[in-house]
């Protein structure tokens, strides 16, 4: 389900390093700050890959793994091929502290961030029955990328969660669909909100195409749902968790791991699964 964190790395680390330079930077609401990125090594930055992610680099940082530098990782809101550019959204988490939005909040045109990637994620499809697409504001810039990849006629729901009433943005949607902005000031604390809103929203006919990124246990209680009361097939499934309240992003990796482990079905219920679906 989502990205395997290990393999994720693994291909990310095989991918290409590139100095990226700030072009500009703006808030394009209160709690969400964009960076454009250019520069010369960005003109080979491979197309198609909006929605998928890149990793920032911090070389100088103390590591916690000796092999690997310290990264962090975001998606790619939008490329502008012919013009060498790329599009990150920064969620601002100001009051927790982290390298990355320190950096974000000081980026100015000219400063360089050395970034690998990019890194694939699965997208929706264009022929589902209907979508649900649920984000936080860290997942909110993928998820826009695969707003913008459902059909005209798609019908289902869109639900947000942002910080403020202020982050709201102006999105035009398919007519069949519905959105909704849940207001969460406080995502470190308090986890509820998406998740509530997301069980309270209606459950259409067919099969859905199930896209959710967002905080981690909130990740963990949409995998209940979706899976158990919901039985969203796997192959119809996105769900990731991108942050962890009180963790940063290694210590949330490591987290993931451990929790896919605990996830993996054992080779016994497995075995079993199969006898039972046999008829033996
Ligand atoms: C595939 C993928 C794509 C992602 N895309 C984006 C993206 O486009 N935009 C984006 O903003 N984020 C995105 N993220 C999430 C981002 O990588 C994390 O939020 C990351 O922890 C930020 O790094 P940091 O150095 O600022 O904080 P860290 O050093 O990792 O953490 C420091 C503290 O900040 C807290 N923290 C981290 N993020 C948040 C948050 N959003 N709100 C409140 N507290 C927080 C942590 O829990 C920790 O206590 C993505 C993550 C993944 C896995």
């Amino acid at each position: 389900m989502g990205v395997n964190p290990k393999k994720a790395d693994e291909s990310v680390a095989k991918s290409v390093s590139r100095t990226a330079i700030v072009q500009s930077v703006c808030e394009i609401t209160p709690n969400m700050r964009r960076i454009v990125f250019g520069g010369p090594e960005l003109a080979d930055f491979p197309a198609g890959k909006e929605g998928g992610y890149i990793k920032l680099i911090f070389p100088d940082l103390p590591r916690a793994n000796p092999k690997r530098p310290v990264m962090r990782t975001y998606s790619i809101r939008a490329h502008d091929k012919a013009a060498g550019q790329i599009v990150v959204d920064f969620a601002l988490h100001n009051d927790t502290g982290g390298i990355a939005i320190e950096w974000a909040l000081q980026a100015k045109p000219g400063d360089e961030m050395l970034i690998s990637g990019p890194g694939t994620i699965k997208m929706v499809p264009p022929d589902a029955d209907w979508y649900l697409i649920a984000a936080d504001m860290t997942g909110l810039p993928a998820a826009l990328c695969n707003l913008e990849r459902v059909p005209d006629g798609a019908k289902g729901h869109v639900v947000f969660e942002i910080a403020s009433e202020a982050d709201q943005l102006d999105l035009a949607l398919p007519q069949g669909m519905d959105l909704q902005w849940v207001v969460n000031p406080h995502p470190d604390r308090s986890k509820t909100q998406l998740f509530d809103a997301i069980k309270a929203a209606e459950w259409h006919g067919g099969v859905p195409f199930v896209w959710s990124a967002c905080e981690f246990d909130t990740m963990r209680s949409l995998r209940s749902y979706y899976r158990t009361e919901r039985a969203v097939p796997k192959q119809n499934l996105y769900l990731s968790s991108y942050w962890c309240a009180g963790r940063t992003e290694d210590q949330h990796k490591i987290d993931k791991n451990k929790d896919a482990k605990a996830d993996a079905p054992s080779l016994k219920s497995l075995i079993s699964k199969l006898l039972h679906r046999a008829g033996l």
